[in-house]
C-alpha cells in the first residue's frame, strides 16, 4: 500500500489585520479597529492522493468574494473593515486543480476544516463530491444566526449536503476524539477548536513523514510554536489549549505543519521539514 501524498492547492490571497494573526488585548473588535495589516497570505486547499482515491481539505476562496460588490453582507463589519481578498477566477479550486492534472470530478471526498468563506468557498467545483463537516460547526454556520457569526451560509451552492463526521473516542496523541477519513486510518480527523468553536484539522500518515492540515488553527507555524492564538477565536483558553496539544502531538509523532494560510507552508511540504524546523 502506497502512503498517502499531499499537494497544495492555492486558491489566491487574502490578508487580514495583525490583530487576527495574533491576538491582541482589545476584546472582539481588535481586528475591527487595527490599522496594521498583514502582507498578503495565500489561501490553501490540500490535496490528499490515497489508496481509496482523492481527498480534498478545504476548497478556498472563489473570485466573487474579491470582485463581486456585495457578496459578503455590507452590514457586517468583519467583511467591510478586516479583510481583503485577491482571487482571481483562475485561481478558483477548479482551475488550479486542472493544473495539478486533476479533473475536479475525480476528487470524491471533501473535509472542511470550518465553514468561513475562504475554506468553503470552492465548494461549486465540487458538487458530486462527499463532504464532511463537524456537524456543531454546521449548526453555528447555517441561516441567518450563521450569517450573523460570520459564515456566508446563503453563498453555500445547491449542492452542499453535507455527512457529519462521526467522533469515536479513539485518541491521536494527546487529542481524546478522531474521525477515520479512510478506512486505513492514513487519513484521520482531529478536533481542534479555538479559531472556532469546532474547527477541525486533518493529520496524513504518510511514510517517513505526516502531515497536519492544519486550517486556520494558526496562520503560520511560528505562530503555533509561539502558542499565540489568533484575535477571532471565542475562546482563548480553547484555543490555546490547542496549539499546546499540537505541539505535544509533533513531539510525539513528527509532521510537516500545513496551516491553511501559511507563506512558508509549501516550501515546507516541498522539503519535507518538520513541525518546529528550521
Ligand atoms: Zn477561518
Amino acid at each position: 500500500m502506497a502512503a498517502p501524498t499531499v499537494r497544495p492547492v492555492r486558491t489566491g490571497f487574502v490578508r487580514v489585520k495583525e490583530a487576527q494573526r495574533r491576538r491582541r488585548p482589545g476584546g472582539p473588535l481588535r481586528t475591527l479597529t487595527d490599522s496594521d495589516w498583514s502582507e498578503w497570505l495565500p489561501i490553501h486547499a490540500w490535496l490528499v492522493e490515497h489508496d481509496g482515491g482523492l481527498l480534498l481539505v478545504d476548497t478556498g476562496e472563489t473570485a466573487r468574494a474579491a470582485t463581486e460588490p456585495g457578496y459578503f453582507p455590507r452590514w457586517h463589519p468583519y467583511y467591510r473593515l478586516a479583510v481583503d481578498f485577491d482571487v482571481r477566477p483562475e485561481d478558483e479550486l477548479g482551475p488550479q486543480l486542472r493544473r495539478l492534472g486533476v479533473d475536479p470530478a475525480e476528487v470524491g471526498t471533501v473535509v472542511l476544516t470550518h465553514l468561513h468563506t475562504d475554506h468553503a468557498g470552492g465548494l461549486a467545483h465540487v458538487p458530486h463530491a462527499h463532504v464532511w463537516v463537524d456537524a456543531d460547526e454546521y449548526a453555528l454556520a447555517k441561516g441567518f444566526a450563521g450569517r450573523l457569526r460570520g459564515y456566508p451560509s446563503n453563498r453555500w451552492p445547491a449542492s452542499f449536503a453535507p455527512t457529519f463526521l462521526a467522533w469515536r473516542d479513539e485518541p491521536v496523541g494527546p487529542f481524546e476524539r478522531s474521525a477515520p477519513l479512510t478506512p486505513d486510518g492514513s487519513v484521520v480527523a482531529i478536533p481542534t477548536p479555538g479559531h472556532t468553536p469546532h474547527h477541525l484539522s486533518v493529520l496524513v500518515r504518510g511514510g517517513d513523514a505526516g502531515y497536519l492540515l492544519a486550517g486556520d488553527v494558526s496562520d503560520d507555524e511560528q505562530i503555533a510554536i509561539d502558542g499565540v492564538p489568533d484575535g477571532v477565536a471565542p475562546d482563548a483558553a480553547v484555543a490555546r489549549e490547542t496549539l499546546r496539544k499540537v505541539q505535544v502531538l509533533a513531539a510525539t509523532e513528527p509532521f510537516v505543519y500545513l496551516p491553511a494560510h501559511d507563506p512558508d507552508s509549501e516550501a515546507r511540504l516541498a522539503e519535507r521539514r518538520l513541525f518546529g524546523e528550521r
